[in-house]
């Protein structure tokens, strides 16, 4: 019999920080028939689900679920709320920040960009003072990524809410994230957010495809208001069906099924538990990247991300033929880079269903790519990783929670 050189055996390691690997029990879950949208069935499910968001988000309003990617929630946020020639602040802090600027430049919108070097998060200083000199209250809205997953840079979103407040605005407080969610801390209520835009593919473990808007009293006061044009993305609609149980269209019905159980699975591990695995993993590849003596994109301790580590390498080494390689001789896939970094770095993505042997053997493979590609570095970054998630699993807290 001929030899079948192709196939690669384990699992492929998805290491980009998402869309992130779905667990067996989630593709499980969407395994099913079909069932008819507009039956009861389907009605318990949706409530279930439309009600079990809300715990996500730590959001007492509504949240809508489109069937769409991430950049339809941030169209949907737009145009329910605001109106042509409005003006938006908004903070480039990479690349998904620009392109949700650029979306709202398109939609008629008039964003003003606060500018950052892509390797920090939102100052709030910077908005404050923007907003203080608009006496005439002329910016709608203040628009923020909590997590830029170009860059890894996580943005403190209650201090972009005091600055607000500082400068008593009245904008609207829109906030992505689409990267963070599940991941981290996130409370639409009690943060004070207008609008909160998530997506499917990340901390909540489900396939690309779906996308959350959680909704504020005074955002759904500004969308009877809004004058942008909308159709799919309508909130009335949509929130008129939902109050039933029911879509005004045909939902993805599969995803549904994914999302109950996604929310089981977090259910089950209790939210602060999955915060504290993502913080832990976050720590253990800092930890890795000083040891081999390379550098952290996040270039401010304070804006570390929970879910995305960039990874530096010395001038000369190409970040995507090191990609290539690991990929190639590991069958593991790290993030991309962008923009005036394009080639200088790679993302680690350690989000989602990750446990500690995960992070560990990415980390390896790293290591290992490391020497194979030749770029200069120290040994021991995956010991300095192991040394870490070893004290932390020595700790009492995480004994007496798991
Ligand atoms: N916002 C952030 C922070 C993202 O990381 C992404 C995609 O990765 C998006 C928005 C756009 O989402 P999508 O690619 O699902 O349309």
């Amino acid at each position: 019999m001929a030899q079948n050189t192709t196939r690669i055996a384990g699992r492929h390691f998805l290491q980009i920080p998402g869309p992130a690997p779905v667990p067996d029990r989630i593709l499980r879950a969407m395994d099913r028939p079909i069932i008819d949208h507009r039956g009861p069935e389907f009605q318990k499910l949706a409530k279930r689900v439309l009600d079990g968001v809300k715990w996500i988000f730590k959001c007492s309003g509504p949240v809508v679920i489109y069937t769409a990617t991430g950049t339809g929630a941030w169209e949907g946020a737009l145009v329910n709320t605001l109106s042509p020639g409005d003006r938006v602040l908004m903070c480039n802090t990479g690349h998904f920040a620009t392109l949700w600027r650029n979306m709202a430049k398109r939609l008629g919108l008039e964003p003003e960009f606060i500018d950052t070097d892509w390797r920090i998060g939102a100052d709030p200083k910077l908005i404050e003072a923007h907003l203080r000199k608009d006496t005439q209250h002329k910016i709608k809205a203040v628009c923020v990524l909590h997590n830029e997953t170009s860059t890894g840079c996580l943005t403190p979103i209650t201090e972009i809410r005091e600055a607000i407040d500082a400068a008593k605005h009245p904008a609207l407080f829109l906030v992505d994230t689409v990267s963070s969610l599940a991941s981290t801390e996130y409370r639409h209520d009690e943060w004070g957010i207008d609008v909160s835009i998530g997506g499917a593919q990340k901390g909540l473990m489900l396939p690309p495809g779906m996308s959350f808007n959680a909704i504020s009293p005074k955002a759904l006061e500004a969308s009877k208001d809004a004058q942008l044009p909308k159709s799919f993305f309508a909130w009335d609609d949509m929130l008129a069906a939902n109050r039933s149980g029911f879509f005004p269209y045909t939902p993805a019905t599969n995803m549904l099924h994914g999302l109950s159980e996604s929310l089981d699975m977090l259910h089950e591990e209790g939210l602060d538990n999955v915060f504290a695995r993502h913080d832990r993993h976050a720590e253990a590849t800092r930890r890795a990247v000083r040891a081999w003596g390379l550098e952290i994109l996040c270039r401010d301790p304070k804006y570390y991300s929970p879910t995305i580590t960039g990874v530096l390498l010395p001038e000369g080494h190409d970040a995507d033929a090191f990609r290539e390689l690991a990929l190639d001789r590991f069958d593991i896939a790290f993030g991309t880079s962008f923009g005036k970094f394009t080639g200088k770095y790679f993302r680690i993505g350690h989000l989602g269903d990750t446990n500690d042997l995960t992070i560990l053997g990415a980390l390896a493979s790293v290591e290992m790519t490391l020497a194979l590609a030749s770029v200069p570095h120290r040994k021991g970054g995956v010991q300095a990783a192991m040394d870490y998630l070893i004290a932390a699993a020595q700790a009492p807290s995480r004994a007496a929670a798991e």
